[in-house]
């Protein structure tokens, strides 16, 4: 049996950091049995789901490299899902109901008031042919119920362990609606079934679905799949994120806070189990240590913090061909390997490097503090061409002439060269700078 999964998520937003850890997590999954990953969109809510949320989870997958094999759109399969529904309305595992949302609510509030939970009373099982005729007549409209096995459900859950329900502790849930609609559900386990799913992996939001899911799987003839439930991602403070907070959307990370694909990958990876949250430069090293025995079952806290140190560490790691897109993209088309493993180590974000861009390519007001110390150490300058060593050299040239060392020496260079008290290495920076400039800085002029 090949391993196949899929992620399902519904285009009425973007997406968000814990929906992509579930992709991920399906993802690594896949690759590691060397299986299948689908990418199914849950749009059969036409009201709010939009094609610009669709084509931003697909841009967002394919930004992390979480590529998909198989496509799935479940607005494509309604005949489907009707062919699934008479069935099960011919062999009355789907029955009508005709209570308003309004009457169900009052239903439901009575039972809490008891102290009892909320469970649909079956009310409309009782109703005779006459009864339905009599409700249609005043216009009602059903929406259909599955009717479940009042039995034990139980699996063994990849992250739960064993996991089990009472069919009668649970709602008959609403399959289709009043205008005809499939709901989920149904939609889920038709496509689960219909595509030969074998892993189910999502978050434990879904747990008292799959107790009913399983019972539906098993109604309509399909192979139960796998589950495993993740715990849902929560911030710092243990609050649970909602999808439509847009700060913490894939978009927002890669657009406005600079992460890179494979920092929010090594962290989403690893968060919540047993392994250290270490830089990971591809997916390959992420599927090979993937195991989701790893996933604990505590709550795995998302800290932004965290992912920008991680986004730190991994530009410090990054070779010159994997950013330069990036630095493009910011309009440095000049900008070369030696520029860039110059910076690299002073991070954060990518487009940091724009700041010492401007340090060794353009105008840069020096902060000359001590001209004669600099006018002495100008003149001890080394001809061209510069490169890794000019700095220890000529550093040693001014050190032997003024006998000065440490701060005293390095920092008022560094002010005069970069104008700033920090920075990359001057070993690195100084051939960038060249000898036209630093001459000039070192004279005390913006150049
Ligand atoms: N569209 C569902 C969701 O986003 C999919 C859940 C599932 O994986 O079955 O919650």
């Amino acid at each position: 049996m090949s391993v196949a999964v899929r992620f399902a998520p519904s285009p009425t937003g973007l997406l968000h950091v814990g929906n992509v850890r579930l992709a991920l997590v399906n993802w690594l999954f896949a690759r590691k049995a060397g299986g299948n990953f689908l990418l199914r969109l849950d749009d059969t809510d036409e009201e709010r789901s939009k094609p610009e949320y669709a084509e931003g989870i697909e841009r967002d997958l394919t930004w992390l490299g979480l590529t998909w094999d198989r496509f799935a759109r479940e607005s494509d399969r309604y005949g489907r899902y009707d062919e699934v529904a008479a069935a099960l309305k011919a062999s009355g595992g789907l029955y009508p109901c005709y209570e308003t949302p309004e009457e169900l609510n009052l239903k439901r509030a009575s039972l809490v008031s008891q102290g009892r939970p909320p469970i649909y009373d079956r009310a409309a099982l009782r109703l005779t042919d006459a009864d339905r005729a009599r409700l249609e007549s005043e216009g009602r409209t059903p929406h259909w119920r599955f009717k479940l096995e009042h039995s034990p459900v139980e699996w063994t859950d990849l992250v739960r362990g064993p996991v089990h329900f009472e069919g009668s502790a649970l709602s008959d849930p609403v399959l289709i609606r009043e205008d005809g609609r499939p709901l989920y559900t149904l939609t889920s386990v038709v496509d689960d079934a219909d595509l030969a799913i074998t892993h189910v992996i999502r978050g434990e939001d879904h747990v008292a679905n799959t107790a009913v899911q399983i019972q539906i799987f098993e109604a309509i003839g399909g192979v139960v799949p796998v589950f495993a439930h993740l715990p849902l991602l929560t911030d710092a403070t243990g609050q649970g994120l909602s999808k439509r907070l847009g700060s913490l959307s894939v978009a927002s990370l890669r657009e406005e806070e600079g992460i890179e694909p494979m920092a929010l990958a090594s962290l989403l990876a690893k968060l919540g189990t047993s392994d250290a949250i270490e830089p990971r430069l591809t997916l390959d090293e992420l599927v090979a240590e993937f195991d989701i025995a790893k996933v604990s079952r505590a709550t795995p806290k998302f800290d932004p913090e965290e992912l920008l140190r991680l986004n730190a560490r991994i530009l410090h790691l990054l070779p010159f061909e994997r950013v330069a897109g990036e630095l493009a993209a910011l309009g440095l088309d000049d900008a070369d390997a030696a520029f860039w493993e110059a910076v690299r180590p002073n991070l954060s974000r990518v487009a940091e490097a724009r700041d010492w861009w401007a340090v060794t390519h353009a105008p840069v007001a020096p902060a000359a503090d001590d001209p004669a110390f600099l006018a002495e150490a100008a003149a001890l300058l080394p001809e061209e061409p510069w490169d890794l060593s000019t700095w220890g050299t000529w550093t040693g040239a001014v050190k032997a002439k003024t006998g000065r060392k440490g701060k005293d020496l390095f920092l008022p260079l560094r002010r005069a060269l970069t104008g700033r008290d920090h920075g990359p290495e001057l070993k690195n920076l100084l051939p960038l700078i060249g000898r036209t400039r630093a001459e000039k800085r070192l004279a005390g002029e913006t150049a």
